[in-house]
């Protein structure tokens, strides 16, 4: 039985959690859930925790970051079995978390040392004449960690780091078909030197996780996963700071002036369809301008049909499972209503138990749910645009907005595709999948409010803290 960590010490229950592999169902590993006595244990201690964690030193919360990043580097391999496992990701895509958790880490033993806050001068107006301010960001208390699914280690580091980084004791609820790795970073984290209820991982039914929600002595929730989660969380806690990390149906729009079609067809190829499509920021909507339309579609339909489909155990597999049945059946279901109004399938649209061949779709109208909700699987849904505006137009119209990507070399198009887009980010020339660990991320609409990226959840974990100095 492998313990969950109350206050970082190893506990177990006897309330069993099984895991089972999403490829073939064999048991992965078992834990257990943290009972309604032990989630209290820990919010206790989290809270109990509050002051000695925020006096610890930035060199020691650098310290302890840096030694976290530095073991899971050493233990890269498990952390990539592991994932591949529980998650059903293949093992290429497990091995490429688990290099980004260890520079999520990295960065923020460097954020932790920089992390010193503001000098504000007031002189401006000349009531205050003599004035400075002196902003420092105090921890607004202990945070609870909601994390998903789809990355088992990097997401949960997203919440972690940035913790420890600003002196924060935090309680991380792992996803329930995903709770070994967390574990395992919590084994880690369990051999370090840090005040007692520094951190606990608790593997927890949903209903323990809304109490806990609930909990005053949490003030602040950093949540990511699914949009009704994440919208009955912000209806539930309104006095608290909430960070909601959604879904999104991400675009790419192919622009007039881009030279090179293999090189999109292939990008659009692999993130429409890497860890089967379970990605926030997966691409879903492909549009094209009418230029490049019959030359592109022969060119992404080959590039989708040359990735392997199979067990994510294997080395060569490009695209495995989907995280269970009944996401595979939901997946399926939308394919066939997307037909059903019109759509063509232009290769895949089948599925093998829990794995969906990936899928190109064709002449869907917009109001099918592969377009206008998040599909969350292997499914690209291809769109002729008449122009780069319409194409624009075409890629806004959605009710989320995380991130889009936007094919072209021209600077004044990708400034105008930057200002009139509502989502968190445009990437130019790229994928809307491109992500690096330090940048602000996030979304707006039904993607959610706030930011991840190390220093931005410095920022949403702290407040700031105003020393008014005068006769200076
Ligand atoms: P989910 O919403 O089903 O679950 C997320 C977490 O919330 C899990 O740990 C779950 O157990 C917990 N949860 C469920 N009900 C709860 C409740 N009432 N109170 C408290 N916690 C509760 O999402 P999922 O299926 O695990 O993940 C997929 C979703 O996450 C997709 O929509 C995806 O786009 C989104 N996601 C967003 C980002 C981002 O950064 N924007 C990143 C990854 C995934």
């Amino acid at each position: 039985m492998i313990p969950f960590y109350i206050a970082g010490r190893p506990a177990t229950s006897t309330e069993t959690l099984t895991v089972r592999h999403p490829y073939d169902t064999q048991v992965v590993g078992e834990t257990s859930l943290a009972t309604e006595e032990q989630v209290a244990e820990a919010v206790a201690a989290a809270a109990t925790a509050a002051a000695p964690a925020a006096a610890l030193s930035a060199a020691d919360r650098a310290a302890a970051l840096d030694e976290i990043s530095t073991r899971i580097k050493r233990r890269s391999e498990e952390f990539a079995q592991l994932i591949t496992a529980e998650n059903g990701k293949p093992l290429k895509w497990a091995r490429a978390e688990v290099a980004r958790a260890v520079n999520t880490f990295r960065w923020a033993a460097e954020e932790a040392k920089r992390f010193s806050g503001d000098l504000q001068r007031l002189d401006t107006d000349p009531s205050a004449a003599g004035r400075i301010a002196l902003i420092r960001r105090a921890p607004r208390g202990p945070v609870l960690g909601i994390a998903p699914f789809n990355f088992p280690l990097n997401l949960v580091a997203h919440k972690v780091a940035p913790a420890l980084a600003v002196g924060a004791p935090i309680i991380v609820k792992p996803a329930p078909a995903t709770p070994l790795t967390a574990l395992l970073l919590g084994e880690i984290m369990s051999r370090l030197d840090l005040p007692a209820g520094m951190f606990s991982v608790l593997p927890i039914p949903n209903d323990r996780a809304a109490a806990l929600v609930a909990d005053p002595r949490l003030p602040v929730v950093s949540f990511t996963g699914s949009g009704p989660v994440g919208a009955r969380i912000r209806a539930a806690v309104p006095e608290k700071h909430v960070t909601l990390e959604l879904g999104g149906n991400a675009a790419a729009l192919i622009c007039q002036d881009w030279p090179d079609l293999d090189q999109a067809a292939q990008r659009i190829a692999t993130f429409g369809n890497y860890q089967a499509g379970q990605s926030c920021v997966a691409v879903q909507r492909v549009f094209v301008h009418r230029d490049h339309m019959a030359a592109f579609t022969p060119k992404l339909i080959a590039a989708v049909e040359a990735l392997k489909t199979g067990d994510p155990r294997d080395e060569t597999t490009d695209v495995g499972p989907v995280i269970d049945e009944k996401a595979a059946a939901r997946i399926e279901e939308w394919i066939t209503e997307a037909t059903a109004k019109g759509g063509r399938i232009l290769t895949g649209g089948t599925r093998d138990g829990r794995t969906i061949a990936p899928t190109v779709l064709t002449d869907v109208p917009a109001d099918a749910k592969v377009c206008a909700d998040e599909v969350f699987g292997p499914v690209l849904v291809l769109t002729e645009v008449d122009s780069d505006d319409a194409g624009l137009k075409a890629v806004d119209d959605s009710a989320f907005g995380l991130q889009a990507g936007i094919f072209t070399k021209r600077l004044d198009l990708a400034f105008e595709a930057h200002h009139r887009l509502h989502v968190g980010g445009v990437i130019i020339g790229d994928v809307p999948s491109f992500r690096a660990d330090q940048m602000p991320y996030g979304g707006v609409k039904g993607s959610g409010a706030g930011r991840e990226g190390i220093a931005s959840a410095m920022d949403d974990y702290t407040d700031p803290k105003v020393m008014v100095l005068t006769g200076l």
